[in-house]
């Protein structure tokens, strides 16, 4: 793929930047490796104060963080301002709790004294999606730095300007240049790099082919890898739920960043009786949102992130239906080659449909009729993903002992499933393995030394 920043709204191509070569590439890992071994020793507070002056930096290039977002994703210029200020908020957590989660820990045994110690690795390479070009990358950076480590930054070869805007950040904000690094490379080079010893472990959020291949090629070197991978995040409305709240939520979160979220609800699993007045409802609140041009203020969803990518969505719906699938709301590309996408939905989805059986990463919601709650657990967990899920009942006590049954990595109970910088975020199954955020999240990429005094 080539590395530019064409806008998916027009299709224009705004930017294009020449890949870097392995040279290139090989030197700046060579200054990453030399930078780690004094940025190794800096103490939490100076850490601290460069992270909190990277959250300021954020916060005050909110709007210019958003406008290249728009440029190079489709994301509407709110939900950009809303991505940076979130990001800022990670920045600012870290900062100040780094050094209370990797505080020496004491363990009780025979020794005097006995502890565990969290020392950090080295090069983390991060190989990243451009959905949040932003977020993505901080919730590995801000804890990977915190924690003495150095990060190098893969990011998706759309996202070009938003990799450079973010490094560009660490760097204003003080932080060694070598101790946090984007390489303008393909995927061609990561291999390459997994495989040289100064790469210490490896992240990636993305695709599970892209997961797969990664994780294979740092299994070879016996490397740490945590996965952040896809998602079909189910959305279970029992026939107690308030149902117009339900249904509201449902169309936020099915059509978070234009459907392309790994935690956006993607199956809506309903109870028998509900059924048809939640797809109404359902429709109603698709209906109602504005999509656009993304940089203009007011448009609700921008254009899915590249044109492939809405011939591919299209395509999975067209099987479906064929399949027998029905569609309860029409919508999709104006035509083929185009970006944009309108919402859809599908209701009687069946095992062997695409609908069924795989991520769709855009603005269609899947509707599945369930016969009662256990009926919908099934429903829910007969899938090869497990990242995240929502119960909807009035009932917050049941709602906790189903939610307990998911099979997924975060289930939410009468909430939209979000991330936020104090609760572990990660999958089961194909969804990947590891966890970011939290205390969790920055406890991946160290060594978790026994020490014994005795
Ligand atoms: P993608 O095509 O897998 O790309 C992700 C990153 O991996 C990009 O930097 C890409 O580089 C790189 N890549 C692709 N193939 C590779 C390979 N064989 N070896 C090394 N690197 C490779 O995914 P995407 O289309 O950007 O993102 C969509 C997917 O990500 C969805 O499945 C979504 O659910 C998942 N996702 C998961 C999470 C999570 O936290 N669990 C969050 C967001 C997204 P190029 O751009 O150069 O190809």
């Amino acid at each position: 793929m080539p590395i530019e920043s064409r806008n998916p709204y027009t299709g224009r191509v705004e930017q294009q930047f020449e890949a870097f070569s392995w040279p290139q590439t090989e030197q700046i890992l060579g200054e990453a490796h030399t930078a780690f071994a004094t940025w190794r020793t800096t103490s939490f507070e100076h850490r601290a104060q460069l992270m909190h002056r990277a959250a300021d930096l954020l916060r005050e290039r909110a709007d210019e963080l958003a406008r290249l977002m728009a440029i190079e994703m489709g994301k509407p210029l709110a939900d950009g301002r809303a991505e940076a200020n979130k990001c800022a908020l990670c920045c600012d957590f870290y900062a100040d709790r780094a050094e209370e989660f990797l505080a020496d820990k004491p363990i009780e045994t025979e020794a005097q004294r006995s502890f565990i110690a969290y020392e950090p690795l080295g090069a983390v390479l991060a190989v990243m999606p451009w959905n949040f070009p932003f977020w993505q990358v901080v919730r590995f950076a801000a804890p990977a730095l915190m924690a003495g480590n150095v990060g190098l930054l893969k990011h998706a070869s759309n996202v070009p300007q938003c990799a450079l805007a973010l490094e560009k950040i660490f760097h204003d904000a003080g932080f060694p240049p070598a101790t946090f690094r984007t390489l303008l490379i393909g995927s061609d080079l990561v291999e390459k790099l997994i495989a040289d010893d100064r790469i210490v472990a490896i992240t990636l959020t993305g695709s599970e082919p892209a997961g797969a291949a990664v994780a294979a090629a740092a299994g070879h070197q016996i490397k740490k890898t945590v996965l952040e991978l896809g998602g079909s995040d189910a959305f279970i409305v029992l026939a107690d739920a308030d149902l117009e709240l339900a249904a509201a939520t449902a169309a936020k979160a099915r059509m978070i960043n234009s459907g392309q979220s790994c935690i956006a609800a993607k199956r809506f699993i309903v109870e028998q009786p509900i059924l048809k007045e939640f797809i109404t409802k359902l429709k109603t609140h698709l209906q109602a949102l504005q999509g656009g041009d993304p940089l203009a203020e007011g448009t609700d969803y921008g254009p899915l992130a590249r044109a492939d990518l809405a011939d591919e969505l299209t395509e999975q719906v067209e099987d479906s239906v064929k399949q027998g699938a029905k569609v309860e709301l029409a919508g999709g590309q104006p035509e083929p080659g185009s970006a944009r996408f309108t919402p859809i939905i599908l209701s009687q989805v069946q095992p062997g449909q695409r609908a069924y059986e795989e991520e769709f990463f855009g603005p269609v919601a899947i509707v599945l009729e369930a016969r009662d709650a256990d009926d919908a657990i099934r429903l829910a967990n007969d899938s090869r993903f497990g990242l995240g899920g929502s119960v909807w009942t009035r009932d917050a006590k049941r709602g906790e002992q189903l939610a307990r049954r998911v099979e997924a990595g975060a289930v939410f109970v009468n909430s939209l499933v979000k991330s936020a910088p104090e609760m572990p975020f990660g999958g089961i199954k194909k969804s990947g393995y590891g966890r970011e955020l939290s205390h969790l999240g920055i406890r991946e990429f160290v060594n978790q030394k026994s020490i014994w005094i005795a």
